[in-house]
Order: C-alpha cells, then structure tokens, then sequence
C-alpha cells in the first residue's frame, strides 16, 4: 500500500446553490471542487485545501487513522480549552494547538470546530496542511516562515511525529528542535 496516495484520483467540478460551501469535499478517493469555493481565491488556498481534502481520503484509506491514534490528545486539548469564559478565551487558549490559522465564524480554529462531524479528522487534515506548509518552506528557503509546529507544546510534538512516520516515510526537512 503506498503511505500516501496523491494520484489516481476523480476530481469532479460542482457549485453550491446560493452559497460558497464546502469550498472541496472528498470520500473515496473523489474530490469535488467548488467553483465559487469561499476558501478557493488564491493560488496557496487552492493548494492548501486540496492537500487538506487529499489527506481526509489517505486518512480513510489507513483505517480511519486520526481517530484511532490522535482522539487521545485532542480530546484533552479540548477540554482543557472548554472551561474559557469566551470564544476569545478559548482561541487564545487553543491557539498554540492549532495547526494552521484558519478560522471559522465565531472565532474557532477550523482543526477546533466541534459539530463538524468527528473533529480529530479536521485536526489531522490541517495538521497534514501544517507538514506540507513546512516542507515546501524548507525546500524553498530551507527555513521556516515562523516556529515549527513540533517544536510548540508535546501534544504538537507527539501528533507530528506520528503523522509523519504514518503517511510521509518518516521523512522531515525540519531541522530538530533546540
Ligand atoms: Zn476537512
């Protein structure tokens, strides 16, 4: 089985009927690209969700892979963010956990949104964004626009090293943390 698989896809082309969302949705190995997708009005935001969506079919494909290996941390994370008085409280709280900066309306990471089926999938999708994000910049600059994800917290250290060993060969051009 490859670790991950990024091609022999189905790709269909869709729009939403009076509104933007879901910019991309993907199950078994079919991603559907909106095209009026909110998410979708850059080159690096096409790039970006499309890795994230490509990432929810790998993690299918591995045996529902997040839920069984990262649910663990991620519940934690969440309850120890749950307590805030405040979406602000609970953002700045959440805020060294999230992977990426996307947020959704109120004001909570989109690796955060509850209700949003089981959310350890976002989670791990963003994640998997975060790594794609990290290696290209390290390819490109072989430096990083800002702190590696693993070098933040050890929920961060431990989450990254298990998606990498999963789906990436073990493979990191992220130098070590100090
Ligand atoms: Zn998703």
């Amino acid at each position: 089985m490859l670790s991950y698989r990024w091609c022999g896809l189905v790709f269909r082309f869709v729009r939403s009927i009076k509104k933007r969302t879901p910019s991309v949705y993907a199950t078994s190995w079919t991603i559907e690209y909106n095209v009026l997708g909110s998410l979708l009005t850059s080159a690096a935001g096409v790039r970006e969700t499309l890795f994230h969506e490509l990432f929810h079919n790998n993690d299918e494909d591995h045996g529902d892979w997040s839920a069984k290996h990262l649910q663990a941390d991620y519940d934690a994370i969440v309850a120890a963010c749950s307590g805030t008085r405040d979406a602000a409280h609970a953002s700045r709280c959440l805020a060294p956990y999230a992977p990426n900066n996307t947020m959704v309306r109120g004001g909570t990471y989109y690796a955060f949104q509850q209700n949003n089926g089981d959310a350890v999938h976002e989670y791990a999708a963003e994640l998997a964004v975060r790594y794609f994000k990290e290696q290209g910049d390290m390819l490109a600059a072989g430096k990083l626009a800002r702190t590696a994800f693993k070098c933040g917290p050890s929920e961060n250290a431990r989450a990254w090293k298990a998606l990498v060993n999963e789906f990436f060969a073990g493979r990191d051009l992220v130098p070590a943390c100090s």
